[in-house]
């Protein structure tokens, strides 16, 4: 029995509902799920899905990550709301959007991917400047909360960027 994960909409609509009876979601999913399969969220009451919103100082440490990474631009508030929740719950995300993989790996929040292999087979990372563009080893154990640093070459803010191989 899966103790303590949180769905990712992707989960939501894939996942059998006895996979995933017991799971966190956010209430904001609902919305989106309507939209996209209004089927799959009427059953979605047969999973017993735990319904909950991180709390605010969560929230300002998923974004603070976001920030640091500079994948802020790219994440819905229901993403951000998603990692702050694993963050709050001690939870593990179950997600395949490589921005919430990459968030969990830099903030060691566990996770697990929904239907795909996850980010380690399909992309490979690389610490670029946001000023000159120079590129730089990526990190190679990105675990735990790291400062990113500055350009040794300009000074700008690096930020990790995927890169296919
Ligand atoms: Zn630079």
């Amino acid at each position: 029995m899966a103790a303590g994960e949180v769905l990712d909409t992707a989960a939501l609509i894939a996942w059998p509902l006895e996979r995933m009876r017991g799971s966190l979601v956010v209430p904001s999913q609902r919305a989106e799920l309507s939209r996209i399969s209004p089927d799959r969220e009427i059953m979605l009451d047969a999973a017993a899905l735990e319904w909950a919103s991180p709390g605010s100082a969560a929230i300002a440490r998923a974004s603070g990550l976001a920030t640091t990474t500079g994948d802020m631009a790219g994440l819905s508030p229901v993403d951000l709301e998603l990692l702050a929740l694993a963050i709050e719950r001690a939870a593990t995300l179950a997600t395949d959007d490589y921005r919430l993989q990459n968030l969990c790996e830099l903030g060691g929040v566990p996770w697990l991917s929904v239907t795909m292999e996850g980010i380690s087979s399909l992309w490979s990372w690389e610490l670029r400047c946001t000023g000159c563009g120079a590129v730089l080893p990526s990190p190679d154990t990105p675990s735990s909360r790291r400062e990113l640093g500055n350009c040794s070459d300009c000074g700008s803010t690096l930020k990790l960027s995927r890169k296919r191989d």
